[in-house]
């Protein structure tokens, strides 16, 4: 692994977590979503993602090697075919309305974009509370799904580079369990940057790694589970990641293991 460099500061130095030999062997005998990551992950190399491995520099946490886009396209077709799509439908509504709610006051009520929106449920949130609002997904079928459930609303199959690309920009960019799956950290974070405006917020969740509730022996924290996620944050290196992308970044705090940040797009020029 000589070839390592930390995706967040470059750096080379890192120290192991969890080889990824003993993920796959808690992985095998989890009682959740790890179980059958293992086995899609043990039949496949080119899913091998190495080591989870600690950066010496920043403290970022990743996995060592980062599967190919064509890789993980063909891991997430097999694995979200199997699972229910709507089974946590009415929690997942209620949650997103909570967390805009709680924004509402935050933000200049405009136009809202949701990133890897699913079935469009904070979408739909949003729209109820006055924003013109749109979301964006990769996966096809959520978003046919998400039209047919909230005619009202614009769902785009994108990625969030592509739809940087177009040039349009929103007031509040909601972002929420989504920056861990993605392969490239700095050009994500570059295409929210790209798509908020100036003045605008952003609003993104993602597990906390350094939260008091996660196990100190890591490899059992349930949302360990590469290649579905293959980067854990904590506060520090959000910042960073942010800072670098124009945002002034604060967090608000949340009783169970998840960053909540709050960010607001400053005038760069
Ligand atoms: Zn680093």
């Amino acid at each position: 692994m000589s070839e390592f460099s930390c995706r967040l500061c470059g750096k080379r130095g890192y120290t192991v977590l969890v080889s990824f030999e003993a993920w796959l062997d808690n992985a095998k005998n989890a009682e959740d979503q790890r179980k059958q990551l293992a086995a899609i992950t043990n039949n496949r190399p080119e899913l091998n993602f190495g080591d989870i491995v600690q950066c010496e520099t920043c403290g970022l946490r990743s996995v060592a090697r980062v599967p190919t886009s064509d890789a993980l396209a063909s891991f997430y077709k097999d694995y979200y075919g199997t699972q229910g799509y709507d089974s946590k439908k009415k929690s997942k509504i209620k949650r997103a309305s909570r967390y805009i709610r709680r924004l509402r006051k935050r933000v200049r009520i405009g136009e809202f974009l949701d990133i890897g929106c699913n079935l469009g449920f904070a979408v739909e949130a949003a729209s109820r509370m006055g924003f013109s609002a749109t979301g964006i997904e990769v996966d096809p079928v959520a978003v046919e799904s998400a039209r047919s459930y909230f005619p009202r609303s614009e769902f785009l199959c994108l990625t969030a580079e592509e739809f940087a690309a177009t040039g349009r920009t929103f007031d509040l960019v909601y972002c929420s369990e989504v920056i861990e799956h993605v392969p490239d950290i700095n050009v994500f974070a570059g295409a929210l940057s790209n798509l908020t405006k100036i003045g605008g917020c952003l609003f993104l969740t993602t597990p906390d790694a350094t939260h008091f509730r996660v196990p100190r022996d890591f490899v059992r924290w349930p949302e360990v589970k590469p290649p579905e996620h293959l980067t854990w944050f904590a506060k520090p290196q959000l910042s960073r990641l942010f800072r670098d992308q124009g945002f002034a970044v604060k967090f608000q705090f949340a009783a169970k293991p998840g960053v909540r940040m709050l960010a607001q797009r400053l005038d760069r020029s």
